[in-house]
């Protein structure tokens, strides 16, 4: 029997966790290389949103489409992974034309699927087929099933480098030392760059900062995840209710939770005492020209790169993309223009 291809992921983010139990499935020799803990870096603060609702230009439109599908294949193999398919309410900027899964509700519609919803506004999009994961707890997730299937992780390890022989990768330069790859996928977000800049393609993945927040609340309001102009909520698992906000433009982040914390006592009914216990910022990592990056940095097929962003709610495709063109050597699924090798 040929000796099993060994791959180093690097990042344990909801992008290598679910790579690695991708990969782990295939029979792949895996190791996970964390410089931290699982979901330390952009998915310890992610909002969970997934949403199948994408404009057709938009820059990630082929891996979209598929996303909501994959995670529901995901989800009957790993129920614990409780995704609430609770559908999606965004208003704030309606335009005249509606995307596929999304419907127009009027003001009466909205008040009888929000009742919580103080004043609702006159038009809102409905999608029924989004959902929410909590992507802290389905990193976990995938990284302790890929664990069990044979996936070793290394935590407080960071990966500063590659081993080279005659252009060959054979492993990983590592803050513990070497450790032996045939093949590394770098699923470390914003630490892409450094990783590529200096041995291969470089990948200019750039950060964008956002802002989770937790609040305390005494019941369950929202039906659905509401995403407005003035507020983004949805509920978690345990009751509390979750906002995401942009970063501000001062840097403020304190001042930024403050007024969250108004605007959701605000426009909720029966949020009025709602006690905010705790707040996050993420470093979401950003393509330079706003396409996701999948390939092959190099000839020799043995440096590959994910990253994207929304990557959450893309997660459970990239896994699936990822590993079949590990296993096949190229995936048709993948178009050009989101390869590596347009950043030379
Ligand atoms: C407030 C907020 C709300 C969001 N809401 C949504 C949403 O609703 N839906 C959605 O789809 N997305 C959302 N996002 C974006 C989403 O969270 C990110 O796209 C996603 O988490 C990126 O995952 P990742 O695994 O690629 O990167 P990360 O989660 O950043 O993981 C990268 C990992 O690599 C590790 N690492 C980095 N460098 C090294 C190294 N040299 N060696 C070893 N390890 C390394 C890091 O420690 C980290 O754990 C949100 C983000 C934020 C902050």
């Amino acid at each position: 029997m040929a000796p099993k291809r060994k791959i180093v992921v690097v990042g344990a983010g909801i992008t290598g966790a679910s790579i690695a139990w991708h990969l782990i499935h295939l029979e792949y020799e895996v190791t996970i290389v964390e410089q931290y803990m699982p979901a330390s870096g952009a998915t310890g603060s992610s909002f969970g949103w997934l949403t199948g609702v994408v404009k057709d230009d938009a820059t990630d439109v082929l891996i979209r489409r598929a996303a909501l599908a994959d995670w529901k294949r995901l989800e009957e193999i790993i129920p614990e992974l409780q995704i609430k398919w609770s559908g999606s309410l965004s208003y704030g900027e309606i335009s005249g034309s509606f995307m596929k899964n999304e419907t127009l509700l009027h003001n009466a519609e909205i008040a009888r699927l929000e009742p919580a919803l103080v004043n609702p506004p006159e038009q809102a999009r409905y999608a029924a087929e989004d959902g929410a994961v909590d992507a802290l707890e389905a990193t976990r997730i995938l990284v302790c099933k890929a664990c069990e299937k044979g996936a070793v992780l290394q935590t407080q390890t960071t990966v500063s480098g590659f081993c080279m022989t005659k252009g060959k990768v054979t492993g990983v330069l590592t803050s513990r030392g070497k450790l032996d790859a045939d093949c590394v996928v770098l699923a470390c977000g914003i630490g892409v760059s450094a990783l590529t800049e200096r041995t291969t393609t470089p990948v200019p993945i750039l950060s964008s900062p956002a802002i989770l927040l937790r609040f305390a609340v005494s019941r369950r309001m929202v039906k659905t995840l509401i995403s407005g102009d003035d507020i983004e909520v949805r509920h978690a698992s345990n009751g509390d209710l979750l906002a995401a906000e942009d970063y501000p433009a001062n840097g403020n982040v304190r001042e930024t939770a403050i007024s969250a914390q108004l605007a959701v006592r605000n426009r909720l009914a029966g949020a009025e005492s709602a006690v905010l216990i705790k707040y996050s910022v993420g470093e979401r990592p950003v393509p330079r020209d706003g396409y996701p990056v999948l390939g092959f940095t190099d000839d020799s097929k043995d440096i590959y790169v994910a990253s994207m962003h929304p990557a959450v709610t893309c997660a459970a495709t990239i896994g699936r993309l990822v590993s079949e063109e590990l296993r096949d050597g190229k995936c048709d699924e993948i178009p050009q223009n989101y390869r590596p090798s347009r950043f030379i």
